[in-house]
Parts: C-alpha cells; sequence; structure tokens
C-alpha cells in the first residue's frame, strides 16, 4: 500500500516508524518529514497548503493512503479536497473538525447525544456573559470558542479573574477565535484522554494516555505542547473505558453523521473522571503529541490496514487490537527556551548509544545541517521506553536520556509521578 504522511512532529515519527512495520506497506513518503522519519519514509519538500499540489503528488505516485498527523491541514480541508480526488485519507473533514476547532460545537453535540460534560452557555458580548458567570459563582471556567494554542481557556478562582478572562476574548486578545465566549461549570477530578479511530460511523478503541502540559516538574510553570505522556492511564478503568465508548465516543460518531458531518479519523477525548465516572471536556480530531508516542510503542497489531479501513469506512470489518500489557513512557526533551523562544542549532551526539532495550528515541524539531543532526525547534526529542513496570519503563528512559550528548536540552525528571504514586 502506497503511503503518504503529513507532518513533522514526534507524533509523525511514531507513526511513520510504527506503519513501517506493515507488511502491507508499499512506497512510503512523509511531508516535509524530518530526519527521524526519513529513516523510514522518503521526505519530500512540498507545500502542505497547496492541497493542488499535494493531490498532484499523490496520482503521480499512485497513493492509496493519505496520513495526516496535525491538525491544522485538516481544519484547512485537505483531507476533503483528497477524498474529492479519490484519494483515501486518514484525517476529518474540515466540516469535522470543527469538533477540535469551536467548543460551542462540540457542547452542542453534547446536549444533542446526552453525552457527560460540564454545564454551558454560550455568549457574543461580555454584559451577558458576566452576569451569567455571576449568578454562577466561582470556580467557573472560561474558554474562547476558537482555537488558541491551548491559552484561550481560563480556570477562574473567583468570579473577577472571570471576568477578566471575558474581557479578554472579547477585546480580542486571541483574534477571532475569542468572537465568542463558552462559559462552563468547573469540573473536579483527574485527567485522562482516551483515543480512537473513526471511521465515519463505527470507532475503534485504542488506549488512554495521561500527559504532563506545565514546563516545570511537580506541575509547575507555563503550559506547553507536553513534556511527556505515559499509557496506560491508571485512573481510567475498564468499566470507564465502556462508558467513554457508549456514552461519549459512539454518540458523537452519531451525532456527527446525523447533522451531515461523518467523523473519520482519530477522535482524542480529554476527560475529567470523578467518582460519576468520565466526563467530557474537550475533543482533538488527531492524535495527541506526545500520547501517539507511547500508543505506537504498546500496539501490537498492524496499525496501516486499519487506517486504510478507517478511511474506507470499514473498520467494522477489522478485528480487535492487540496491545502489550507493558505499560510505555515518553519523555521530552526540549530546547533552553521552550515554551519561549528555544535555543536552536545546537549539536545533537549519541542517540544510537542511547536506545537501549524497550527504548526508542522519536525526533520532533531537529534537522540535519552539514550531515551534523542539530536542534530545531522547542520540543526536539521524545525518549521512549516500555518495560515490564511502569517504574522499568521510566529507569529505561532517563537512563537514555543520560546517554545522550545535547547540552542545551532539558526535559521533566518527574514523568509518570501520578501513576507511580498510585502504584506506590
Ligand atoms: P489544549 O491546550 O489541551 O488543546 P484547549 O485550549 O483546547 O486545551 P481545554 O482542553 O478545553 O482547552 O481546556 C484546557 C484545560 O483546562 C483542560 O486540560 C483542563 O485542565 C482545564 N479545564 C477545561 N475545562 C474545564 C472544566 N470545565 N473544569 C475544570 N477544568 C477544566
Amino acid at each position: 500500500m502506497n503511503t503518504l504522511l503529513i507532518g513533522s512532529g514526534g507524533r509523525e515519527h511514531a507513526l511513520a516508524w510504527k506503519i513501517a512495520q506493515s507488511d502491507r506497506l508499499g512506497k512510503f513518503f512523509a511531508v516535509p518529514g524530518n530526519p527521524g522519519i526519513a529513516d523510514h519514509a522518503e521526505c519530500v519538500q512540498l507545500d502542505v497548503s497547496d492541497h493542488a499540489q499535494i493531490v498532484a503528488f499523490c496520482k503521480d505516485e499512485s497513493i492509496d493512503l493519505v496520513v495526516v498527523g496535525p491538525e491544522a491541514p485538516l481544519v484547512a480541508g485537505l483531507a476533503d479536497d483528497l477524498r474529492a480526488a479519490g484519494i483515501p485519507c486518514f484525517g476529518a473533514s474540515k466540516d469535522a473538525a470543527q469538533l477540535e476547532g469551536s467548543k460551542a460545537f462540540t457542547k452542542e453535540i453534547c446536549d444533542l447525544k446526552n453525552i457527560p460534560t460540564a454545564g454551558w452557555a454560550r455568549f457574543n458580548n461580555a454584559p451577558k456573559a458576566k452576569a451569567y458567570l455571576r449568578s454562577k459563582g466561582a470556580p467557573i471556567v472560561i474558554k474562547a470558542d476558537g482555537l488558541a494554542a491551548g491559552k484561550g481557556v481560563t480556570v477562574a478562582e473567583t468570579v473577577d479573574q472571570a471576568c477578566a478572562a471575558v474581557d479578554d476574548c472579547f477585546e480580542g486578545l486571541f483574534g477571532s477565535a475569542g468572537a465568542e465566549v463558552v462559559v462552563e461549570d468547573f469540573l473536579s477530578g483527574e485527567e485522562a484522554s482516551f483515543f480512537c479511530l473513526c471511521d465515519g460511523r463505527t470507532a475503534v478503541a485504542l488506549a488512554g494516555a495521561q500527559d504532563h502540559k506545565r514546563v516545570g516538574d511537580g506541575d509547575v510553570g507555563p503550559n506547553t505542547g507536553g513534556m511527556g505522556a505515559y499509557s496506560p492511564a491508571p485512573v481510567l478503568t475498564d468499566k470507564h473505558i465502556e462508558t467513554v465508548m457508549t456514552r461519549i465516543i459512539q454518540p458523537t460518531l452519531d451525532g456527527m453523521a446525523e447533522r451531515g458531518t461523518p467523523f473519520t479519523g482519530v477522535l482524542y477525548a480529554g476527560l475529567m473522571i470523578d467518582e460519576e465516572g468520565p466526563k467530557l471536556i474537550e475533543y482533538n480530531v488527531r492524535f495527541g503529541d506526545p500520547e501517539c508516542q507511547v500508543l505506537m510503542v504498546r500496539l501490537k497489531s498492524d496499525l496501516l490496514p486499519v487506517l486504510h479501513a478507517a478511511a474506507l469506512g470499514r473498520l467494522a470489518e477489522c478485528e480487535e487490537l492487540e496491545w502489550t500489557e507493558q505499560p510505555a513512557l515518553t519523555v521530552v526533551m526540549a530546547a533552553e527556551g521552550y515554551p519561549g523562544t528555544p535555543k536552536k542549532g545546537g549539536a545533537i551526539a549519541g542517540l544510537n548509544e542511547a536506545a537501549g532495550e524497550g527504548v526508542t528515541i522519536f525526533h520532533a524539531g531537529t534537522a540535519l545541517k552539514s550531515g551534523q543532526l542539530v536542534a530545531s525547534g522547542g520540543r526536539v526529542l521524545n525518549v521512549t521506553a516500555n518495560g515490564a513496570t511502569l517504574e522499568q519503563a521510566r529507569e529505561r528512559a532517563y537512563g537514555a536520556i543520560e546517554r545522550i550528548d545535547w547540552p542545551d536540552g532539558f526535559y521533566r525528571s518527574d514523568i509518570a509521578w501520578r501513576a507511580l504514586k498510585r502504584e506506590g
């Protein structure tokens, strides 16, 4: 099966690593890829926003399946344009990507299908939003409706903070993303993520994971794209997973199909788990990065035919996926300065020596400069390991990091603390 992968991060390296293990794989390309992906696929420098160029490439190379990693090309309608040209694509249509792109859209689906989630209201002006939140009291959550790179959400401890967050949105701090504001009841509990593959009607469960958004040990400092993750997420029991599939994921797919925007691709549910069970916080329409890395090292089944079946609407014909029982964990190595301005260009060495038993190192922001691997972004390497126990996976990952020679790199030293505390 000739395959094209879109993306250049650690998530896409993990997907490329997994896809490359498939007996069914024919030619394998990545646009634009990265030096790690280049070990598995031919990296081609096309403009991802030029859909006609991507379609023409797919025709020239007789591509059977396009797998889209990040959300931006989905929101821009790449999957629609590929499908319109008769090219199977694993990824959400522009309309279906609203599940990530508009919080009010997702909430409407939740209301329609009685999906467990926080109570909410939407506003297009500040006075009404403030009157509502005053009537509710704090804590309360204020969200810019659209995509704001994780910055458009305020969990307000006081009504004053909530009012200030409402003003930020309507004063244009988040651009058009803040033209509408969603006010949500505060949910308490423990957060986890759950991932599914969807074909428009049917969902196949992948697995749960937990990530670490803050830059510093002990969950302090600014938010990041994610400094590490592990899977499975012990807080998500089998019973919770059943609830997520029957009360959250399947009703969402049904609701999307009924409104004429069936969802194909990865549905990533951000959940809050409390004593009543899981509640939906948000959806993303792609794999989490770095959660994808830990899912890929735990998945035993061949991923490629399942992605193809999802793209063709045939997931119901697929066998259940097999997973190793072994937990996996990934530690993100980031460049000094991240999540502000990262220090780029520093030489990276020792990756071959570092990759010992159970360890896989995925590239994110790396580049080759005159044959030397250098840092080229904020999050640079994802040191991923599995083991008989989470503790063993952790020792393997941090042992590997010790062997990597990259003076500009830093990482959190407490990845998986929540799960380890639970075990201990
Ligand atoms: P991300 O950066 O993860 O994509 P986002 O901007 O799409 O985030 P949400 O996931 O909706 O926004 O919210 C971000 C974070 O705010 C959540 O991970 C959670 O910690 C917190 N949060 C959101 N909604 C609630 C809620 N109703 N109650 C409590 N905390 C919440």
